[in-house]
């Protein structure tokens, strides 16, 4: 085997993670992928990518706030 595959690993959405290892899920910001759209849930704006929006994300602090049970 060579290891080398890691390296050509596809991206996620075709773009990969804004965070990869981190705990958020939300996508990189590209040229075509833009981070302008506010968060559903905090009104934050230019905090969320289009294919963010499209998978029904929240920002990151909603995010961590809703997985850390202070969700209301
Ligand atoms: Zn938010």
């Amino acid at each position: 085997m060579d290891g080398d595959d890691w390296d050509r690993e596809e991206l996620i959405d075709g773009v990969g993670f804004a965070d990869p290892g981190g705990g958020s899920a939300l996508r990189a910001a590209t040229r075509d992928n833009p981070r302008n759209l506010p968060c559903p849930n905090c009104g934050q704006e230019n905090v969320l990518t289009p294919i963010d929006v499209q998978h029904g994300y929240q920002c990151d602090r909603c995010a961590d706030l809703a997985e850390s049970g202070f969700g209301y």
